[in-house]
């Protein structure tokens, strides 16, 4: 991955959580507040204006400056989270303007671990990890597979949305479906879902 693609990532991510926005909210009004679909629109669309107006010549520091605005622009559970996860991911990153399929599922790796370690889910507890998760263990046995980026990416973009749709019988234990106990389940989890439209638009701009 080089600095063309991880923006054209982050591009497609914004275009799709945009397209996707009704979605998601609708999905947060039902065991949340209501306003993923905002939240993540308002978060992505400040991620392309920073992408816009600058020049990268590190492939990690794309995702540094990226996490580093959802941070700081997006309020709620889900910009601290995501900006931690693409924070981790580019700082684990091998530095330099192109990083290779295990330098990547290294960072895929860290962006997970930065997700647990700020938010505490485990898997299962119908949270964005239960779609991260899995997208990652695919991404990780694509590459020991032998497999290049387009089809890693697919295979993980696969299992993040079998993963996102696996949250709908799940009962909530973090975050603020969890204030509704066993009246969660039954509604696929909206973090979930967005992770889901971000591994599959990196399966989209890498397929060939
Ligand atoms: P808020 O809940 O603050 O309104 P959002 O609606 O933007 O924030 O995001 C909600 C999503 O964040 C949930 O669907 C869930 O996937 C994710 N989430 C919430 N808390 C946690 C947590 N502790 N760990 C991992 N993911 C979480
Ligand atoms: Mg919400
Ligand atoms: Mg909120």
């Amino acid at each position: 991955m080089d600095v063309a693609l991880a923006t054209a990532w982050l591009r497609a991510a914004a275009g799709s959580v945009t397209a996707e926005a009704d979605l998601l909210t609708r999905l947060d009004a039902a065991i949340g507040d209501g306003d993923h679909g905002v939240n993540m629109r308002r978060g992505f669309t400040a991620v392309v204006t920073v992408l816009d107006g600058t020049e990268f010549t590190a492939v990690g520091d794309v995702f540094v400056r990226a996490g580093a605005t959802l941070i700081s622009k997006v309020g709620g559970a889900s910009g601290p989270l995501y900006g931690s996860a693409f924070r981790a991911f580019g700082k684990a990153l091998p530095p330099g303007a192109r990083a290779d399929l295990p330098g990547l599922a290294g960072a895929l790796h860290a962006g997970l671990e930065a997700v647990r370690k700020l938010g505490g889910a485990q898997p299962g507890d119908k949270t964005m990890v239960d779609a991260y998760q899995p997208a990652l263990t695919a991404f990780e046995e694509a590459v020991a597979g032998g497999a290049a980026l387009p089809e890693a990416a697919a295979g993980a973009a696969r299992a993040a949305g079998d993963g996102a749709r696996a949250t709908t019988s799940l009962t909530a234990r973090k975050g603020r479906a969890s204030y509704l106990g066993e009246r969660s389940a039954g509604h696929q989890d909206p973090g979930a879902t967005s992770t889901w439209l971000i591994f599959q638009a990196l399966a989209d701009v890498t397929a060939p």
